[in-house]
């Protein structure tokens, strides 16, 4: 199946900017609410959303095997699940409907109407419901600065981490599309120097630079997914930002891993880019040493070279950009990742979510938390109106934004972005 969707020659009908995450060859899948409340999937082409629910009654995916309502679904679930061959057929479609020599809705002015909307006349939605999520710590720049922190040099990375893909399973209710603001997460801390804990609101709130990836149904309960094969299940990635509350996770963290400091809120970008889209961005990643067992063990490029920033905007603010990362510094790849999942036979399904783990640099810039950045907290970073975070303030909004660029195109995720609110106030729920 050809991937005509990624002709860098390609020009749209469509007004696209210069530095648009959206060119004709990105093609990304979402939902959104319309102007008339019509919640539908669909795609975008600069800053002109389609809803591919109106362009599939109106006859415009004809010849593709889809169902008549496929599109017309609050989630993305049941087209994931159709499979990669499906995903191509329709996003080569969208290619040729848009392509600036066909004219065909470039001239209907009544279709045009029905399917086409500013960005402003739309509400995007979280893409897929997700079913499960699990989320990965793959960075190895992260984990020993973590571990340094926590366990000392010597002790940074533990003895397992450099064998397989440490990950853990997380909440999927508590993931939500950027915009959403969250609260101050509260809970039992324990105070420095102290061995009795107390309740309150979190001091230490913060923020993981992650990507996410979304999977379709990959195989059945006790069926491995060879590492061959694992990226076949693997429909697109977006932005995540897995929030953080490190002294809520300091204290509960042992023996059995993340729990109420993790599971508070995690943002993700609202617009999944296909795997297909990053094809032109494959990338060596780094160098596994010592040699990972058979079952991890790949061959080509599994790593993709996505440039990564953090904007903090304090209230009242500019934003200040805090890091500058890249997704191709993951130690563990996703085929590794899916790989060493589903090895003992555990089920994946349509629309269960992979968190990366915080991707972090080797330099102090590019690192994905502020528990990195300030290390600890022992270097605060100076905001655009002089004031000093160490971690996340009320009222702070943090933004994240993705893109990979090569000479023929620039493809993006867009942004996701939260503000974090003071905590919940009870005495205001009536
Ligand atoms: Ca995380």
């Amino acid at each position: 199946m050809p991937l005509s969707a990624n002709n860098p020659d390609r020009n749209s009908w469509l007004h696209v900017d210069k530095n648009s995450d959206f060119p004709i060859q990105n093609i990304p899948f979402g939902v959104f609410l319309t102007r008339d409340d019509i919640i539908t999937i669909g795609t975008r082409i600069g800053d002109t959303a389609i809803d591919l629910g109106a362009l599939h009654q109106l006859g415009y995916f004809k010849g593709i095997p889809l169902t008549d309502d496929i599109f017309l679904q609050d989630t993305l679930n049941d087209f994931i699940a159709d499979g990669r061959k499906t995903w191509r057929l329709v996003r080569n479609r969208i290619a040729e409907i848009f392509d600036s020599n066909n004219k065909t809705l470039k001239h209907n002015t009544k279709h045009k109407e029905i399917v086409l909307f500013r960005l402003d006349e739309i509400e995007m939605q979280l893409p897929v419901q997700i079913g499960d999520y699990t989320d990965f710590y793959a960075s190895k720049e992260h984990a020993t600065n973590v571990g340094t922190m926590f366990r000392g040099k010597e002790n940074a990375l533990m003895p397992n981490w450099l064998h397989l893909p440490v990950g853990y399973h997380g909440r999927s209710s508590s993931i939500i599309p950027s915009g959403i603001p969250i609260h101050r997460p509260q809970g039992q801390t324990l105070p420095a120097g102290s061995d009795t804990p107390v309740f309150g609101p979190s001091q230490l709130v913060d923020f993981e630079l992650e990507m996410a990836f979304i999977t379709t149904d990959a195989n059945d309960l006790g069926e491995p997914i060879p590492i061959d094969e694992a990226e076949d299940y693997i429909f697109g990635l977006v932005l995540f930002n897995d929030w953080s509350a490190r002294d809520i996770q300091k204290w509960e963290y042992v023996p059995l891993g993340p729990f109420l400091g993790k599971n508070f809120a995690s943002a993700i970008s609202p617009w999944i880019v296909t795997l297909d889209a990053l094809e032109p961005f494959r990338i060596e990643g780094p160098e596994q040493d010592p040699k990972p067992l058979p079952y991890l063990q790949f061959k080509g490029k599994k790593s993709f070279d996505i440039n990564l920033e953090v904007a903090i905007r304090p209230k009242d603010a500019k934003e200040k950009v805090v890091s500058n990362s890249n997704f191709k510094f993951m130690y563990w790849n996703m085929a590794q990742q899916l790989a060493h999942h589903t090895v003992n036979g555990c089920p994946v399904n349509s629309g269960d979510m992979m968190g990366s783990g915080t991707i972090s640099g080797p330099t102090e810039n590019s690192y994905g938390s502020m528990l990195e950045l300030t290390w600890r907290g022992e270097k605060p970073l100076t905001m655009k109106d002089k004031s000093e975070r160490k971690f996340i303030n009320d009222y702070d909004t943090v933004i994240m934004r993705g893109f990979c660029e090569n000479d023929d195109a620039r493809i993006g995720f867009g942004e996701v972005k939260t503000q974090l609110l003071p905590i919940f106030n009870y005495k205001k729920k009536k």
